[in-house]
């Protein structure tokens, strides 16, 4: 690209959540199931190690809540002028617009890179730090796996991960942009449930978002590739069981007995809501509360505690936050990010099969590899 860090000046939506505080089993935990590869390369560099590099290069930092750590700036463009200066100050020169294309391998040893201008880089050792597929307008297109596969390497199947759902029918696409707060969601496969989360989410024209959604996508992604569809449920009431909103409907109706039907939902909904509901409830807006019987409360119950889509996949790489699957770990020494493959060649970053929740986790695993193959590389 023309400028280094492009992927970096957009994250966390353009404050950087650059790493978490969570401890290292915890942290591990929100990494897919081979986060335990990482542990070497934790215990080279941290989080603590990180927030400390930065802050000697003039960045303050601070501590939001889930432990996610940001530039006190708020700014993510101050982390990638910093860390381009420091790279530059220590002697490191970057080579913008200079695409790799090949690796010089001879006799199982890497001797170089081949430009796409045909250009040729000699080097004792080389480091693929390409990233994923995620936002190829950011730089990270995939090449990696394809420099990796050239010698020799498996990828794991990537796809992608951290990303919006798509739902069926139009109900999405009328609720576009509405952002709820503090509900419960679940999903269903075949009447089972298989994940839930609490949190925040919202719609799109092609189906949900949000913080819940990225994070159950992970799981999802996989399902959907077998050709699944999914229901997806959420309870726009979670701090109240099906019996305390019961009374709590049966005491709005009676206050509120004089009330048109469109009007009293504004008690219990977000505006945006209320057309949608009176649709799939199938009751007059126009009736007063106090016609309203017993099945059509319960079905208004229901409709609150059970809100339900379709699920029918997920977006694409344009949209994904992260790229799950790529470097096979089996094939890379987890001691020094080494190839096993091939002499001198080592990897860091997203370009590996590693892929982890949205809170910091991502950047950090990014930063611990990238430090733990520098460090190997001058050794
Ligand atoms: C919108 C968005 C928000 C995010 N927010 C966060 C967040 O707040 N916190 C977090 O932890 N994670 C976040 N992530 C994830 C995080 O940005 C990535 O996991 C991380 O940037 C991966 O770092 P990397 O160095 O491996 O790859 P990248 O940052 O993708 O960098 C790869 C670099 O390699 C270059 N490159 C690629 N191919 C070639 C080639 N053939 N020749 C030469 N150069 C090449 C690219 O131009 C790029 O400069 C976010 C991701 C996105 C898309």
């Amino acid at each position: 690209m023309k400028r280094p860090g492009r992927k970096l000046r957009i994250t966390g939506k353009g404050r950087c959540n650059l790493t978490n505080i969570a401890e290292v089993s915890e942290f591990i935990s929100h990494i897919g199931p081979d986060g335990r590869f990482l542990r070497q390369a934790f215990s080279r560099f941290f989080s603590e190690d990180l927030i400390g590099f930065f802050n000697t290069i003039g960045i303050k930092t601070v501590i939001e809540r889930g432990g996610r750590v940001f530039p006190a700036s708020e700014k993510a463009q101050d982390i990638v002028d910093c860390l381009v200066n420091w790279v530059e100050k220590s002697g490191v020169i970057i080579k913008c617009s200079s695409s790799v294309k090949n690796l010089k391998i001879e006799h199982n040893s890497i001797k170089g890179v081949e430009l796409s201008n045909g250009k040729i880089f000699n080097a004792g050792s080389v480091i693929i730090a390409t990233g994923g597929a995620s936002y190829p307008a950011t730089g990270s297109t995939g090449d990696g796996y394809r420099l990796a596969k050239t010698a020799g390497h498996t990828i794991i199947p990537i796809r992608p991960a951290l990303v919006p759902l798509e739902t069926s029918g139009n109900i999405a696409a009328k609720l576009e942009g509405l952002n709820l707060k503090n509900i419960s969601v679940s999903v269903w496969k075949d009447r089972k449930k298989i994940a839930d989360r609490f949190g925040e989410m919202v719609f799109m024209q092609y189906g949900i978002s949000g913080p819940v959604i990225l994070s159950l996508s992970r799981q999802l992604g996989e399902i959907f590739e077998n050709g699944q569809r999914l229901i997806f449920s959420i309870d726009l009431k979670p701090a109240l069981d099906y019996k305390k909103l019961d009374k709590r409907l049966i005491r709005d109706i009676n206050d509120f007995g004089n009330l048109k039907f469109r009007e009293i939902l504004r008690k219990w909904l977000p505006q945006k809501m209320i057309p949608v509901f009176i649709d799939l409830l199938k009751i007059s807006s126009e009736k007063v509360c106090h016609q309203l019987n017993s099945k059509e409360r319960k079905k208004i119950l229901l409709l609150l505690k059970e809100f339900k889509l379709e699920l029918t996949g997920i977006r694409g790489f344009d949209e994904a936050i992260i790229t799950a699957g790529g470097v096979n770990l089996k094939e890379i020494d987890p001691k020094t990010m080494k190839s096993k493959l091939v002499k001198n060649l080592y990897f860091a970053g997203e370009v590996l099969d590693l892929d982890a929740d949205t809170g910091g986790y991502n950047l950090q695993i990014a930063f611990s590899t990238g430090w733990l193959a520098g460090k190997s590389v001058v050794k």
